[in-house]
């Protein structure tokens, strides 16, 4: 979100009208080479928003730790997003729960996992989907409509595939920043996270896919305290917010 310098401004003020700290203003805000000098007209970050989103689990123990971690790092009110599949969450509900429980979202990723089965018809996808929202509803009397497909919506959902979910309700998120935990499997998918974030246009709110591994967790301390001290806020999805989707190839 972005503010526009009006004559008499400083950051000081500009900060205090926005609930931040000068540094956490200037930090936000790396193109301004002069804090005391702001032209009127100038445009400044004031909001980053990040939305962190888990994909695949729970895992069990991978997962208790992430939840962990996210519980030790409450005070910067960090809530992220599960997209979970049904049979994980059949092993695992009280990982479930516990998301619930400690303000995650908790949404659904199908069944399968399987580009062929889960793609194969309007109808497969919609049956995953409703399947994986009755069990999560089993679980924890939470009714999600929050759903992420396998490996993303594109290229596997079609046109008709896609006003089938939405006609069902469903509100179907990709994301603009992908970790690829699953390949670096070490703390290098941290930089790979900012690189692409500091790339991101600062009006877009940044919707990050990761997962709950145990190296993911391991190094999660550092992407949140990058973040924290880059001055995002941490958000998790809910069903009133416009979905985040790949173009249409
Ligand atoms: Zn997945």
């Amino acid at each position: 979100m972005y503010y526009t310098v009006v004559p008499g401004d400083t950051l000081w003020a500009i900060a205090q009208r926005f609930g931040l700290t000068l540094q956490e203003l200037i930090n936000m805000n790396p193109q301004i080479t002069n804090p005391n000098v702001l032209s009127p007209g100038m445009m400044i970050i004031v909001k980053k928003v990040v939305y962190l989103t888990v994909d695949d689990g729970p895992g069990g123990i991978s997962t208790e730790l992430m939840l962990l971690l996210l519980e030790k790092f409450r005070n910067h009110n960090i809530k992220a997003t599960f997209f979970m599949l049904d049979g994980n969450m059949r092993s695992y509900p009280d990982l479930v729960r516990r998301m619930v429980a400690e303000g995650h979202s908790v949404g659904l990723h199908g069944v399968t996992h399987d580009n062929e089965v889960f793609y194969a018809s309007k109808e497969s996808v919609l049956g995953e989907m409703d399947q994986a929202q009755e069990t999560l509803r089993e679980i924890t009397g939470v009714t999600s409509y929050l759903i992420r497909t396998p490996y993303g919506s594109s290229p596997g959902m079609t046109d008709e595939y896609k006003q089938a979910v939405a006609e069902r309700g469903y509100k179907m998120w990709d994301w603009n920043v992908d970790t690829e935990d699953w390949r670096y499997q070490d703390e290098r998918y941290v930089n790979h996270t900012i690189e692409q974030l500091e790339a991101l246009d600062p009006t877009s709110n940044a919707v990050v896919l990761m997962h709950d591994y145990l190296y993911t967790t391991q190094y999660l301390p550092l992407l949140l305290d990058s973040l924290i001290s880059s001055g995002y806020e941490f958000r998790r999805l809910t069903e009133d917010l416009p979905p985040l989707q790949f173009p249409t190839a």
